[in-house]
């Protein structure tokens, strides 16, 4: 499929692995929503590094999206900016490591709220709208918490597995459609959202960011190695392409090794 002039929306794309999306999106000349945090200036040089690989243009929305009022605006931002949606990238994210009987209340809400509940807005909204133009790509960024479980992340990982059967059901009711819903399982990629963990750990053990670098992937990830997060996009890019038009309700890890063992 040739992806020239299709407009991506992609949640949480000011940073880290939707970042990386929407940098792959773009040299595809595909126009792309950014949504996600940031400093007014990074955002601005953001949109036009993004706008300057081909034809694409990138355009930012600043909605939050624990809100559901803000992602009523994005879907409409987005619809009325390009005056379609072909693909919808469900990636905003964030964690909170403490043991269960610890855990912040108002933690668990908004994880709940921004990793599960958001993708149930984004999705209700935008598939009358791919209905019409009878097409859509729906891909939600779960990660290996949505297959198996870790210490201290109870919010996390309730919210990882849960968009993981959100994903199947999608992909059933439109099934018979020319429109997909998928997942992709990362392991570890090395972004601010790691790295806070990273810091975290660094605090008690005394090791330097590279000492802790390494001992916290290894501990997962057979390989030794982050991921990067072009692989992730270019995940992404195959449940773009016209080799996967039969691929419904998959989970694609990309995780080094972590879920083999
Ligand atoms: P990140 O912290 O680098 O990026 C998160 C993005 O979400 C940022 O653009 C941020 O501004 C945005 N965001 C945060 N709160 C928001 C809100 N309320 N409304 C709108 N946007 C908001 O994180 P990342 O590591 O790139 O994570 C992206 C996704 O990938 C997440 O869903 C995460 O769970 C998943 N993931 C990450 C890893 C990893 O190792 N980094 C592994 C597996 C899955």
């Amino acid at each position: 499929m040739a992806l020239t002039g299709k407009v991506a929306l992609i949640t949480g794309s000011t940073s880290g692995i939707g970042l990386s999306i929407a940098r792959e999106l773009v040299k595809h000349n595909v126009h792309v929503v950014l949504n996600g945090f940031g400093s007014m200036q990074e955002i601005a040089s953001l949109v036009t590094e993004l706008s300057s690989h081909g034809k694409g243009k990138a355009v930012h929305c600043a909605a939050d999206l624990t809100k559901e009022k803000d992602i009523v605006e994005l879907i409409r931002f987005t619809k009325d900016t390009f005056g379609q949606i072909d693909i919808l990238i469900n990636n905003a994210g964030m964690q909170h490591v403490s043991p269960i009987d610890t855990f912040p209340v108002e933690k668990w809400d908004q994880i709940l709220s921004l990793n599960l509940t958001a993708a149930f807005h984004t999705m209700r909204l935008v598939i009358p709208i791919m209905r019409e133009n009878k097409f859509g790509r729906i891909i939600n960024i779960a990660s290996t918490h949505g297959i198996v479980g870790s210490v201290g992340k109870s919010a996390y990982v309730a919210s990882k597995h849960a968009i993981l059967g959100l994903t199947k059901v999608v992909a059933l009711e439109t099934a018979t459609e020319n429109i997909t819903c998928n997942a992709v399982c990362p392991g570890f990629v090395l972004t601010p959202l790691v790295e806070a963990q990273i810091k975290d750990k660094m605090v008690k053990s005394g090791r330097t960011f590279e000492e802790e670098s390494e001992f916290f992937v290894s501990d997962k990830q057979p390989s030794k190695k982050f991921v990067p997060g072009n692989e992730i996009a270019g995940a992404c890019l195959y449940l773009l392409s016209d080799h996967s038009s039969e691929v419904r309700g998959a989970q694609l890890v990309i995780d080094g090794g972590w879920t083999i063992q």
